[in-house]
């Protein structure tokens, strides 16, 4: 049990795999009551189950982060199953990497709709529950290819996670005190991300590219330091990568 952790309760998008998956596991092994979403169904009653066989709290809702009002229910769901909301992880991405010059809008759409505007939907229906309770934590996942552009192939996924870590910032400054705000920014992360690309030259790329990888609890233990801090302490960013990542 964390002092910092146990007892909060933290919603999560897109956690029926990967740095979502393993989110939930560490911080419901460290007291929290985790609410999570994502699109597959069997993989979130699968993650409750098992959090659950080992004593732990947890809540799941299919949830499609480019709806709106889908991350409204759940955000909803943890109120009224855990009766507030401490943090919320906007997590859910998806990368597909092409050279702009093959011009896959639908892909560039979908990146846009769940990486930028999934964020921006956690974040609408998570502010007016943390502004009344005056206090909350938003926990934002951009990528190193926030800080620097992944070209050619990942510049759409680069520009929403760019995107990501604006708002991060801009929110940040708006919300401030009484609302923290985290943003993470890990390196290459093995997990199902890397299958995102449709693309066969750039699905090589990545494939080769993910050949060094860190496990996805890594970033876990990320969250987990932001969320533990004193409550005037706020970590604004926290950048990882595989040791002997260049990128
Ligand atoms: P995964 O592909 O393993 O996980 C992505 C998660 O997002 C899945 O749970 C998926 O669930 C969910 N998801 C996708 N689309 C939607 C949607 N429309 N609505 C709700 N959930 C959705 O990859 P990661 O765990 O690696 O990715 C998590 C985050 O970490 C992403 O934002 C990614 O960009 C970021 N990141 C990852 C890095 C890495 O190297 N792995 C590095 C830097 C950042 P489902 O399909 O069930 O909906």
């Amino acid at each position: 049990m964390s002092q910092n952790i146990a007892g909060k309760t933290v919603v999560i998008t897109g956690a029926s795999s990967g740095l979502g998956e393993a989110t939930a596991y560490h911080l419901a092994s460290l007291g929290a009551k985790v609410v999570l979403g994502a699109r597959r169904e069997d993989k979130l009653q699968q993650i409750v189950e098992k959090i659950e066989a080992k004593g732990g709290q947890a809540a799941y809702q299919v949830t499609d982060v480019t709806k709106a009002s889908e991350v409204q229910a759940l955000v909803q769901l943890a109120v009224s199953r855990f009766g507030q909301l401490d943090v919320i992880i906007n997590n859910a991405g998806l990368m597909s990497i092409a050279p702009i010059s093959e011009l896959k809008t639908d892909e560039w759409d979908r990146m846009i709709d769940i990486n930028i505007k999934g964020v921006l939907y956690g974040i609408a229906a998570a502010l007016p529950v943390f502004e009344q309770q005056q206090h909350g934590h938003f926990i934002n996942i951009s990528s190193v290819a926030g800080i620097k552009v992944f070209s050619p192939g990942g510049t759409v996924y680069s520009g929403t996670k760019f995107a990501v870590r604006a708002i991060s910032e801009g929110l940040r400054h708006e919300v401030g005190g009484a609302i923290r705000t985290t943003t993470i920014l890990p390196g290459a992360v093995d997990s199902e991300l890397k299958h995102g690309s449709s693309h066969q030259q750039s699905a090589e790329f990545v494939g080769n590219f993910y050949q060094i990888a860190i496990p996805a609890d890594s970033v876990a233990r990320a969250v987990a330091y932001a969320i533990e801090q004193p409550k005037e302490v706020d970590i604004n960013e926290i950048v990882l990568r595989p040791a002997v990542q260049d990128f």
